[in-house]
């Protein structure tokens, strides 16, 4: 496999999987409708080595020719709309974009002949499980329109792959993606920036005056919710260990997480030590829809595929963040 499709590669995470590919020596061909994503983010990524087409993965035919123009081989399939927020006011956009946006690809795929796909999941199709850690069995019940917009493409690819004895996939579930490649050329730009490690490291930097915690009177050590943090250099490993491993047939559904659990406090705290700033933060209410805890029990893709994250480290991850957000307080600047 050497001709790679990365679908948001112009993304956060797409991006430092179209670094990682271009630096083995892939050939990376990335669609995006910079939408969200940023065009300069390629470039960097890659030292111009890779492509950039400007597409809608909604538009089918032209999908299915920049498959065939690149002779592409397996897509890695990052594409997607991610505010939690903005899916349960505007569940369509999510449906259209998520779901029908992959299976335009789907479709395209199958026209072009291309029969391996790696797909990004999100632990948010779990919902809120009885139990933790959460392990790849559990009732997938998502309390929210991302999540189901992210669960009906897994539907949508197991029942493909049924009819398709010759195509295979990997659906990815991934838990709270954080920190960025230690070289600081690319990074998290996201407008509004919601999640907790840029606010952070917004806080830090000035650009917020004071951040809020949303609630500190949960059932966990310090009353804050509980995630589970991956560095994002580790989930794109991930990644290319999958793709190399996938075989006609296979269906694999994998967590992406390090299975330890750090609260919002400790964020904060890991902030305040690797900036040496002040990181003013106040009790907020609690945000609806925010589960008190959620980990990952990473053990199914370490005994199947012998991965497992490097960095448990919150405070190497924030670190990694500040790298970026220190040397690109505008972001890309577009
Ligand atoms: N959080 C917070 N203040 C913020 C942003 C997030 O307290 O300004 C908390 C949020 O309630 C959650 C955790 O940080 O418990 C991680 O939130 P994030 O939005 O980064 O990721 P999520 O887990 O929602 O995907």
């Amino acid at each position: 496999m050497h001709n790679i499709l990365v679908t948001g590669g112009a993304g956060y995470i797409g991006s430092h999987c179209v670094k990682r590919l271009a630096a083995d020596g892939y050939s990376v061909t990335v669609l995006d409708n910079c939408g969200r994503g940023h065009a300069v983010a390629v470039d960097r990524a890659s030292g111009g080595k890779a492509r950039l087409e400007r597409a809608d993965l909604r538009d089918t035919p032209r999908v299915e020719a920049i498959l065939k123009d690149h002779a592409i081989e397996a897509v890695i399939h990052f594409a997607a709309l991610a505010y939690v927020g903005e899916s349960v006011t505007d569940p369509l956009r999510y449906y259209d974009n998520n779901t029908a946006g992959s299976v335009s690809l789907l479709r395209a795929m199958d026209a072009a002949g291309v029969k391996r796909i790696v797909f990004s999941s999100t632990c948010a199709t779990y919902g809120e499980p009885a139990s933790m850690p959460i392990v790849e069995t559990m009732p997938q019940q998502p309390i929210n329109p991302y999540g189901w917009s992210k669960l009906m493409t897994e539907r949508a690819l197991i029942d493909y792959a049924g009819a398709n004895q010759d195509f295979g996939f990997a659906a990815l579930r991934y838990f709270n993606v954080a920190g960025s490649d230690p070289d600081g050329v690319i990074g998290e730009d996201h407008a509004p920036e919601t999640h907790i490690i840029p606010v952070v490291l917004n806080c830090a930097l000035g650009k917020v005056p004071k951040m809020s915690v949303f609630g500190d009177d949960y059932d966990t050590p310090d009353g804050t919710c509980i995630r589970d943090y991956i560095h994002v250099n580790d989930l794109v490993n991930a990644h290319v260990v999958v793709m190399t491993a996938l075989n006609a047939g296979d269906q694999r559904f994998y967590n992406l997480g390090t299975g330890t659990g750090t609260t919002v406090m400790q964020v904060i705290e890991a902030g305040r030590e690797v900036t040496g700033r002040a990181i003013p933060a106040e009790i907020g209410p609690r945000r609806a829809g925010d589960p008190p805890e959620l980990y990952a029990d990473p053990g199914k893709i370490r005994r199947e595929l012998g991965w497992e994250a490097e960095c448990k480290d919150i405070k190497q991850m924030v670190a990694d963040a500040w790298g970026w957000f220190k040397n690109n307080p505008e972001g890309y600047g577009e």
